[in-house]
């Protein structure tokens, strides 16, 4: 298959529209069998459930192209599950992990064009959603929705090599406590976008939120969760209701276990320990680990003895296992690499 001609090493995180493109609709009780199209527009009553009260859930994963010249996807099932308890939670109509998982290798394989080749350091993008469709006046769930798939191509995280980050400690709060935290919703983004666009104002990186109830512990960043190394090699992840549970994050501690052998703990996180780690990194689709460099809480900055010239020496090792399994280069646990062809 011809390749797009395409710069891929210069490719920014942005979007590009390609060909193809999955949709399935839920009507009269139940999703219809879905299709791919070349349509990439969506039109919608002006009383849509999305558009009066956020009734909007979504994914986003990767799919490139390994070692041995597969086109493959990284968990996608785990994001087809993730998808159902968010469907859940925002009373949705659960579109089946299965189907979730057939419907990405499609779009993908539709798509292979757009998947850029081994050794770029870019990668295809992979972003389901659903939404209310129907009209809605009164606040009640929609009847219908869309459930679609689109891929755009993405150009490598760490362009000019890798910057440590800098991070503030957010005076806004990120999720209640027993509220939507932990699902992937677009109400718990739009209400990100005051607290980052503040904190790129006061030339800060990214937000570090605390949990709202005590506003003592660590949860994580606008979307990415936080690892935490200490001084003596265990590698820590916050522990709360209202964390996103990523998918990455959950693959590094796995990595750090069973391929690293070192010890791991999730865990409460207080913000007066932040002090005491060697090493802070965020994790998530995107870049898989982007090292932390120093926190800044109210005018106390902390700084990670790690620094701000290179990723610590634990992050390194946890980015160069993971990122290793998914290129096909360290052999994977059961289940983690999907062949798309
Ligand atoms: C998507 C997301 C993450 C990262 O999850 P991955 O599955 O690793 O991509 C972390 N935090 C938030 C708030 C998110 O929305």
């Amino acid at each position: 298959m011809e390749k797009k001609n395409i710069d891929w090493s210069n490719l920014n995180f942005g979007y590009i529209q390609t060909e193809k493109r999955y949709v399935s609709w839920f009507k009269d009780g139940a999703w219809d069998e879905g299709a791919l199209t070349e349509d990439a527009t969506v039109v919608l009553n002006e009383c849509a459930g999305v558009l009066q009260y956020a009734q909007t859930i979504f994914e986003g994963l990767k799919a490139y192209t390994t070692d041995d010249g597969h086109i493959v996807a990284f968990r996608p099932d785990l994001n087809g599950e993730r998808m159902e308890d968010s469907a859940r939670r925002l009373e949705m109509p659960a579109f089946p992990k299965e189907r979730f998982v057939d419907a990405v290798t499609k779009v993908v394989a539709a798509n292979a064009a757009y998947v850029p080749p081994y050794g770029s350091g870019a990668t295809l993008y992979v972003r389901p959603y659903m939404f209310g469709a129907n009209s809605v006046i009164g606040v009640k769930p929609a009847d219908v929705y869309q459930f679609r798939i689109f891929c755009t191509p993405v150009g490598p995280y760490f362009k000019g090599g890798v910057k440590p980050l800098t991070i503030c400690v957010s005076d806004f709060d990120r999720a209640a406590p027993h509220g939507t935290g932990h699902i992937k919703a677009g109400l718990n983004y739009a209400m990100s976008l005051h607290a980052i666009v503040s904190a790129h104002k006061n030339g800060f990186d990214e937000n570090m939120y605390l949990d709202p109830g005590t506003r003592t512990r660590v949860e994580e960043t606008g979307g990415a969760n936080f690892l935490f190394v200490t001084r003596d090699g265990k590698v820590v992840t916050p522990r709360s209701d209202s964390i996103l549970p990523s998918i990455t994050r959950r693959s590094l501690m796995h990595v750090a276990k069973e391929y690293l052998g070192l010890e791991v703990e999730e865990r409460e996180v207080y913000l007066e320990e932040l002090k005491d780690f060697a090493e802070c990194g965020l994790c998530g689709t995107a870049a898989v680990i982007s090292p932390v460099g120093k926190i800044v809480d109210h005018g106390r900055e902390i700084c990670l003895p790690s620094g701000m010239t290179e990723m610590g020496p634990v992050t390194k090792k946890l980015y160069d296992t993971l990122t290793g399994i998914q290129m096909g280069r360290i052999e994977a646990p059961e289940g983690w690499i999907h062949i798309i062809e």
